[in-house]
């Protein structure tokens, strides 16, 4: 009897030793460097993003667009906002500036359209609210909040968000405002290696599915996720989608649970990458429920959930803020912009691997 018991305790500590090396070895790679407390967290997309075909001015344009919306927010928590105030103004920065894909800036559709899509969801309450393919609201991120607020839905789409939006109050804009040079010439080349590619190679489905052109150019969404003084988590993202991007397609971002969540239980996420791969794998939620069902760290759930998208042939990144001001930032591209802002207000701003 002795000796079973004595058996049982050894196989009982085997057991607690091996689970606790396997959670070792799950641990996001960038663990030890954001086990500070952080209040608020942005993206400005992931992609191949290189050091080498970046100008150092370019650099320096991308780096002081992200600390401007990291310092718009942190003020807005500093201020006593609520986290749902900070990610709207920080969003808005983002928007507004044309060098990412949201708002002014925002990438071109096959047919030469900006048709922009934003979500927003509230951890305290659950309430979420978007807009998906809209080309006349200055600031998708606010319309999404007004569908929140001001309406009984969660999703509208179109031109059906465009009279809401204006009916809001919010600034509605003529289409034109959203071009960029930049962007213009991005779907020019996506339309040649189109045409080129159906050209060569029977088997290209261009109707669909993107274009292997894309895959350079199609991210920069922008995304924000905060924890303000009462403890209440909130994200948002907000994005023009991907380049060339045909037939009324809809990405993850304005898709409660793909590209945005947020649960005070848990965590607040925010996602960028190849849309049809976030959504399928229903990312922002899963990784939510595997820190709810599973007891997994939001870096340990950060980096399951994106290896998950990588098992599928997808690509991108998201940033995710716990409750308790723990953050991870994993991606399996070649970069991600991105940056992060402390309780105590010190700021971290990193683009490349
Ligand atoms: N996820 C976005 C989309 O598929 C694109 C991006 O993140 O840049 O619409």
């Amino acid at each position: 009897m002795k000796t079973f018991s004595l058996l049982r305790s050894a196989a009982w500590l085997l057991v607690i030793c091996s689970s606790l090396q396997a959670r070792a070895n799950t641990a996001y790679a960038d663990d030890s460097t954001h086990q500070e407390k952080y209040v608020l967290v942005i993206h400005g997309g992931a992609g191949t993003i290189l050091k080498k075909n970046m100008t150092a001015q370019k650099e320096a344009a991308y780096k002081a667009g992200l600390e401007e919306a990291l310092k718009t927010g942190y003020n807005a928590l500093q201020a006593g906002k609520s986290s749902l105030d900070a990610v709207e103004a920080t969003i808005r920065v983002l928007e507004d500036n044309p060098l990412f894909n949201a708002g002014k800036g925002a990438v071109f559709t096959h047919d030469g359209r900006n048709e922009m899509d934003a979500a927003i969801m509230n951890g305290k309450t659950l309430e979420a609210g978007s807009v998906a393919g809209v080309s006349t609201i200055r600031n998708p991120i606010s319309a999404a909040r007004a569908v929140m607020e001001k309406s009984e839905h969660v999703m509208m789409a179109g031109r059906g968000a465009e009279q809401f939006a204006k009916e809001a109050g919010l600034e509605i804009v003529d289409p034109s405002y959203f071009r960029t040079e930049e962007r213009w010439e991005g779907l020019q080349k996506a339309l040649k290696a189109d045409s080129m590619k159906s050209r060569l190679d029977h088997s290209y489905q261009p109707a669909g599915k993107l274009g292997v052109e894309n895959i350079d150019n199609k991210f920069g969404t922008v995304g924000c996720v905060a924890l303000d003084k009462a403890g209440n988590l909130a994200a948002g993202t907000s994005t023009g989608g991907m380049t060339n991007k045909k037939y009324g397609r809809i990405g993850d971002a304005p898709i409660i649970g793909a590209g945005t969540y947020a649960n005070n239980n848990t965590v607040a996420v925010s996602c960028t990458g190849w849309g049809e791969f976030f959504i399928r794998s229903v990312v922002a939620y899963d990784l939510s429920a595997l820190m709810a069902y599973k007891g997994l760290t939001v870096q340990e759930a950060g980096k399951a959930v994106i290896e998950k998208v990588g098992t599928l042939g997808g690509n991108g990144g998201l940033i995710a803020l716990d409750k308790n001001g723990r953050a991870a930032l994993p991606f399996n591209t070649e970069g991600m912009y991105r940056g992060m802002v402390t309780a105590e207000g010190k700021i971290t701003i990193e683009i490349y691997k």
